[in-house]
Protein backbone atom coordinates (compact mmCIF):
# COMPACT_ATOMS: atom_id res chain seq x y z
CA UNK A 1 0.00 0.00 0.00
CA UNK A 2 1.21 3.59 -0.93
CA UNK A 3 1.72 6.30 1.53
CA UNK A 4 -1.58 8.44 0.86
CA UNK A 5 -0.09 12.44 1.50
CA UNK A 6 -1.41 16.16 1.42
CA UNK A 7 -0.08 19.04 0.16
CA UNK A 8 -1.76 22.20 -1.86
CA UNK A 9 0.23 24.52 -4.10
CA UNK A 10 -1.54 26.85 -2.02
CA UNK A 11 0.81 26.13 1.12
CA UNK A 12 3.66 28.43 -0.39
CA UNK A 13 1.93 31.83 0.13
CA UNK A 14 3.92 34.88 -0.42
CA UNK A 15 5.91 36.62 2.54
CA UNK A 16 7.28 39.86 1.83
CA UNK A 17 11.25 39.58 1.08
CA UNK A 18 13.25 38.84 4.19
CA UNK A 19 10.26 37.43 6.28
CA UNK A 20 12.14 35.32 8.38
CA UNK A 21 9.81 32.46 7.94
CA UNK A 22 11.09 29.51 5.76
CA UNK A 23 7.95 29.33 3.46
CA UNK A 24 9.61 27.53 0.22
CA UNK A 25 9.89 24.43 1.82
CA UNK A 26 6.47 23.68 1.67
CA UNK A 27 6.87 23.07 -2.17
CA UNK A 28 10.53 21.11 -2.35
CA UNK A 29 9.22 18.95 -0.08
CA UNK A 30 6.45 17.92 -2.44
CA UNK A 31 8.61 18.60 -5.47
CA UNK A 32 11.39 15.62 -3.76
CA UNK A 33 8.44 13.05 -2.56
CA UNK A 34 7.56 12.61 -5.85
CA UNK A 35 10.71 13.39 -7.52
CA UNK A 36 12.31 10.71 -5.69
CA UNK A 37 9.74 7.75 -6.34
CA UNK A 38 9.04 8.15 -1.82
CA UNK A 39 5.13 8.70 -3.14
CA UNK A 40 3.73 8.01 -6.29
CA UNK A 41 2.27 11.16 -8.04
CA UNK A 42 -1.96 9.65 -7.23
CA UNK A 43 -1.21 9.37 -3.72
CA UNK A 44 -0.76 12.86 -3.79
CA UNK A 45 -3.92 15.18 -2.80
CA UNK A 46 -4.96 18.56 -2.96
CA UNK A 47 -6.83 19.42 0.26
CA UNK A 48 -9.81 20.61 0.33
CA UNK A 49 -10.35 23.43 1.96
CA UNK A 50 -11.53 22.61 5.88
CA UNK A 51 -15.23 24.08 6.36
CA UNK A 52 -15.69 27.37 9.04
CA UNK A 53 -17.78 24.56 11.22
CA UNK A 54 -15.02 22.19 11.56
CA UNK A 55 -12.94 25.40 12.51
CA UNK A 56 -15.81 25.75 15.03
CA UNK A 57 -15.01 22.66 16.64
CA UNK A 58 -11.85 23.91 18.39
CA UNK A 59 -11.59 27.83 17.79
CA UNK A 60 -14.02 30.71 18.47
CA UNK A 61 -16.37 32.32 16.33
CA UNK A 62 -14.59 35.60 17.25
CA UNK A 63 -11.25 34.67 16.13
CA UNK A 64 -12.31 32.16 12.57
CA UNK A 65 -14.47 34.91 11.57
CA UNK A 66 -12.05 38.04 12.58
CA UNK A 67 -9.10 36.41 10.77
CA UNK A 68 -10.92 35.17 7.71
CA UNK A 69 -11.87 38.82 7.34
CA UNK A 70 -8.78 40.49 7.96
CA UNK A 71 -9.91 42.12 10.86
CA UNK A 72 -7.55 40.83 13.39
CA UNK A 73 -5.81 43.50 15.61
CA UNK A 74 -1.95 44.51 14.99
CA UNK A 75 -1.24 43.11 18.14
CA UNK A 76 -2.58 39.67 16.72
CA UNK A 77 -1.12 40.22 13.73
CA UNK A 78 2.60 40.71 15.32
CA UNK A 79 1.82 37.42 18.20
CA UNK A 80 0.90 35.61 14.75
CA UNK A 81 4.10 36.38 12.79
CA UNK A 82 2.56 36.74 9.43
CA UNK A 83 1.23 39.31 7.80
CA UNK A 84 -2.60 38.62 6.60
CA UNK A 85 -3.26 38.35 3.43
CA UNK A 86 -6.41 36.20 1.41
CA UNK A 87 -3.74 33.73 0.41
CA UNK A 88 -2.90 33.54 4.18
CA UNK A 89 -6.21 32.57 4.44
CA UNK A 90 -6.54 30.37 1.79
CA UNK A 91 -3.38 28.55 2.93
CA UNK A 92 -4.67 28.34 6.75
CA UNK A 93 -8.11 26.38 5.55
CA UNK A 94 -6.18 23.99 3.02
CA UNK A 95 -3.59 23.13 5.56
CA UNK A 96 -6.26 22.37 8.24
CA UNK A 97 -7.97 20.43 5.31
CA UNK A 98 -5.28 18.11 4.62
CA UNK A 99 -4.45 17.03 8.43
CA UNK A 100 -7.71 16.20 8.56
CA UNK A 101 -7.94 14.40 5.68
CA UNK A 102 -4.98 12.97 6.11
CA UNK A 103 -6.00 11.42 9.94
CA UNK A 104 -9.31 9.93 8.11
CA UNK A 105 -7.18 8.12 5.17
CA UNK A 106 -5.23 6.53 8.43
CA UNK A 107 -7.98 5.32 9.77
CA UNK A 108 -8.50 3.42 6.64
CA UNK A 109 -4.56 2.81 5.36
CA UNK A 110 -3.05 2.58 8.97
CA UNK A 111 -0.70 5.60 8.26
CA UNK A 112 -1.25 9.22 5.89
CA UNK A 113 0.37 12.23 6.05
CA UNK A 114 0.03 15.74 5.84
CA UNK A 115 3.05 17.76 3.95
CA UNK A 116 2.41 20.80 6.25
CA UNK A 117 0.54 21.04 9.29
CA UNK A 118 1.25 20.68 12.96
CA UNK A 119 0.45 24.27 13.74
CA UNK A 120 0.84 23.53 17.23
CA UNK A 121 0.87 26.89 18.95
CA UNK A 122 -2.96 27.90 17.57
CA UNK A 123 -4.93 29.04 20.63
CA UNK A 124 -9.10 28.48 20.55
CA UNK A 125 -8.93 32.30 20.57
CA UNK A 126 -5.66 33.23 18.56
CA UNK A 127 -2.74 32.32 16.67
CA UNK A 128 0.88 32.52 17.50
CA UNK A 129 4.06 31.37 16.31
CA UNK A 130 3.66 30.94 12.72
CA UNK A 131 0.22 28.82 13.74
CA UNK A 132 -2.94 29.95 12.52
CA UNK A 133 -5.29 27.11 13.00
CA UNK A 134 -4.84 24.18 14.98
CA UNK A 135 -4.89 21.68 12.61
CA UNK A 136 -4.32 18.55 14.72
CA UNK A 137 -7.09 19.58 17.23
CA UNK A 138 -9.68 20.21 14.20
CA UNK A 139 -8.80 16.62 12.68
CA UNK A 140 -9.31 14.86 16.13
CA UNK A 141 -12.70 16.94 16.80
CA UNK A 142 -13.82 16.18 13.40
CA UNK A 143 -13.43 12.25 13.92
CA UNK A 144 -14.83 12.08 16.79
CA UNK A 145 -18.04 14.33 16.17
CA UNK A 146 -18.27 11.48 13.04
CA UNK A 147 -18.08 9.06 15.77
CA UNK A 148 -15.08 7.64 13.63
CA UNK A 149 -12.69 7.52 16.95
CA UNK A 150 -13.47 7.90 20.18
CA UNK A 151 -9.75 8.59 22.00
CA UNK A 152 -6.81 10.44 20.57
CA UNK A 153 -3.13 11.00 21.27
CA UNK A 154 -1.18 13.65 20.07
CA UNK A 155 2.89 12.81 19.96
CA UNK A 156 3.97 16.20 19.71
CA UNK A 157 8.14 16.36 18.44
CA UNK A 158 8.53 19.58 17.20
CA UNK A 159 10.71 21.40 19.64
CA UNK A 160 8.84 23.67 20.76
CA UNK A 161 6.02 23.15 23.21
CA UNK A 162 2.31 22.33 21.87
CA UNK A 163 0.98 25.19 24.07
CA UNK A 164 -2.06 25.57 21.79
CA UNK A 165 -3.08 21.83 21.17
CA UNK A 166 -2.73 21.31 24.71
CA UNK A 167 -4.91 24.18 25.75
CA UNK A 168 -7.61 22.83 23.42
CA UNK A 169 -7.62 19.46 25.25
CA UNK A 170 -7.28 20.48 28.96
CA UNK A 171 -9.03 18.11 30.72
CA UNK A 172 -10.21 15.98 28.19
CA UNK A 173 -9.58 12.66 29.05
CA UNK A 174 -9.99 10.91 25.74
CA UNK A 175 -7.60 12.81 23.63
CA UNK A 176 -4.04 12.67 25.61
CA UNK A 177 -1.26 15.18 24.80
CA UNK A 178 2.49 14.31 24.81
CA UNK A 179 5.25 16.75 24.16
CA UNK A 180 8.87 16.72 24.69
CA UNK A 181 10.72 19.80 23.40
CA UNK A 182 12.98 22.44 24.61
CA UNK A 183 12.70 23.56 28.39
CA UNK A 184 14.93 27.21 27.54
CA UNK A 185 12.98 27.22 23.82
CA UNK A 186 9.90 29.49 23.01
CA UNK A 187 6.83 29.24 24.17
CA UNK A 188 8.19 30.80 27.39
CA UNK A 189 4.95 29.90 29.01
CA UNK A 190 4.19 26.52 28.37
CA UNK A 191 0.60 25.34 29.06
CA UNK A 192 0.58 21.27 30.60
CA UNK A 193 -0.22 18.23 28.53
CA UNK A 194 -0.82 15.09 29.95
CA UNK A 195 3.07 14.46 29.38
CA UNK A 196 5.63 17.30 28.83
CA UNK A 197 9.09 16.47 28.92
CA UNK A 198 11.76 18.98 29.06
CA UNK A 199 15.07 18.68 27.51
CA UNK A 200 18.26 20.86 27.85
CA UNK A 201 19.78 22.93 25.26
CA UNK A 202 22.21 20.97 22.75
CA UNK A 203 20.15 17.42 24.12
CA UNK A 204 21.72 15.13 21.38
CA UNK A 205 20.43 11.85 19.86
CA UNK A 206 21.13 9.39 22.46
CA UNK A 207 19.72 10.96 25.52
CA UNK A 208 16.77 12.37 23.40
CA UNK A 209 16.22 8.78 22.07
CA UNK A 210 16.39 7.26 24.97
CA UNK A 211 13.98 9.34 26.65
CA UNK A 212 11.37 8.95 24.41
CA UNK A 213 12.00 5.01 24.31
CA UNK A 214 11.28 5.06 27.58
CA UNK A 215 8.03 7.59 27.53
CA UNK A 216 6.69 6.06 24.11
CA UNK A 217 5.01 2.72 25.67
CA UNK A 218 3.25 5.18 28.92
CA UNK A 219 2.38 7.09 26.33
CA UNK A 220 0.01 4.61 24.70
CA UNK A 221 -0.51 2.90 27.43
CA UNK A 222 -2.23 5.82 29.37
CA UNK A 223 -3.90 6.96 26.17
CA UNK A 224 -5.44 3.79 24.42
CA UNK A 225 -6.08 5.67 21.45
CA UNK A 226 -7.60 5.24 18.09
CA UNK A 227 -5.30 7.27 16.28
CA UNK A 228 -2.16 8.64 17.36
CA UNK A 229 -1.28 12.40 15.58
CA UNK A 230 2.46 12.70 15.18
CA UNK A 231 4.03 15.96 14.61
CA UNK A 232 7.32 15.02 13.39
CA UNK A 233 9.41 18.69 13.33
CA UNK A 234 12.19 19.31 11.87
CA UNK A 235 13.68 21.70 14.13
CA UNK A 236 15.23 19.25 16.86
CA UNK A 237 18.06 19.51 14.08
CA UNK A 238 21.62 20.76 15.26
CA UNK A 239 21.93 23.58 12.55
CA UNK A 240 18.53 24.63 13.01
CA UNK A 241 18.29 28.35 13.72
CA UNK A 242 15.82 28.08 16.58
CA UNK A 243 15.93 24.85 18.01
CA UNK A 244 18.88 24.61 20.40
CA UNK A 245 19.12 21.23 20.20
CA UNK A 246 22.03 18.90 18.52
CA UNK A 247 19.71 15.88 17.07
CA UNK A 248 21.57 14.52 13.93
CA UNK A 249 19.72 13.49 10.71
CA UNK A 250 20.01 9.80 11.81
CA UNK A 251 19.00 10.55 15.22
CA UNK A 252 15.79 12.37 14.24
CA UNK A 253 15.27 9.60 11.62
CA UNK A 254 15.51 6.91 14.58
CA UNK A 255 13.07 8.96 16.23
CA UNK A 256 10.80 8.84 13.25
CA UNK A 257 10.89 4.92 13.23
CA UNK A 258 10.55 4.36 16.90
CA UNK A 259 7.23 6.58 17.24
CA UNK A 260 5.78 4.29 13.89
CA UNK A 261 7.71 1.20 15.05
CA UNK A 262 5.33 1.54 18.38
CA UNK A 263 2.18 2.44 16.72
CA UNK A 264 2.49 -0.20 14.65
CA UNK A 265 3.09 -2.51 17.08
CA UNK A 266 -0.27 -2.01 18.87
CA UNK A 267 -1.70 -2.01 15.42
CA UNK A 268 -2.62 1.95 16.00
CA UNK A 269 -3.36 4.68 13.17
CA UNK A 270 -0.95 7.06 12.68
CA UNK A 271 -1.54 10.38 10.77
CA UNK A 272 1.93 12.54 10.49
CA UNK A 273 2.12 16.33 10.15
CA UNK A 274 5.65 18.04 9.44
CA UNK A 275 5.50 20.81 12.00
CA UNK A 276 8.13 23.34 12.63
CA UNK A 277 12.01 23.93 10.52
CA UNK A 278 14.08 26.80 10.38
CA UNK A 279 17.39 24.91 8.83
CA UNK A 280 20.13 27.21 7.51
CA UNK A 281 19.99 26.57 4.74
CA UNK A 282 16.18 25.10 4.31
CA UNK A 283 17.13 22.51 2.57
CA UNK A 284 18.41 20.84 6.07
CA UNK A 285 14.46 21.04 7.36
CA UNK A 286 13.20 19.62 3.76
CA UNK A 287 15.53 16.59 3.73
CA UNK A 288 14.52 16.07 7.21
CA UNK A 289 10.85 16.11 6.21
CA UNK A 290 11.89 13.97 3.24
CA UNK A 291 13.18 11.21 5.47
CA UNK A 292 10.49 10.96 7.91
CA UNK A 293 8.15 10.62 4.34
CA UNK A 294 9.99 7.90 3.39
CA UNK A 295 9.80 6.25 6.54
CA UNK A 296 6.24 6.76 6.50
CA UNK A 297 6.20 5.24 3.09
CA UNK A 298 8.08 2.31 4.12
CA UNK A 299 5.75 1.62 7.86
CA UNK A 300 2.95 2.31 5.00
CA UNK A 301 4.24 -0.86 2.66
CA UNK A 302 4.99 -3.09 4.63
ZN1 LIG B 1 8.83 24.26 16.25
Amino acid sequence: MPLHVWSSAGYTFPLPAGHRFPIAKYARLRERVIDEGIVPADCLHDPARVSREDLLLVHTVDYVDRFTNGALTGDEERRLGFPWSLALVERSYRAAGGTSEAARAALDHGIAMNLAGGTHHAFPTHGEGFCVFNDVAIAIRRLQRDHLIDRAAVIDLDVHQGNGTHAVFTGDDRVYTFSMHGGRNYPFHKVAGDLDIELDDRTGDDAYLALLADALPRVIDAARPDLVVYLAGADPHEHDRLGRLALTFDGLARRDSMVLEQCREVGIAVAVTIAGGYGDPIEDTVQVHVTTTAIAARYSRS
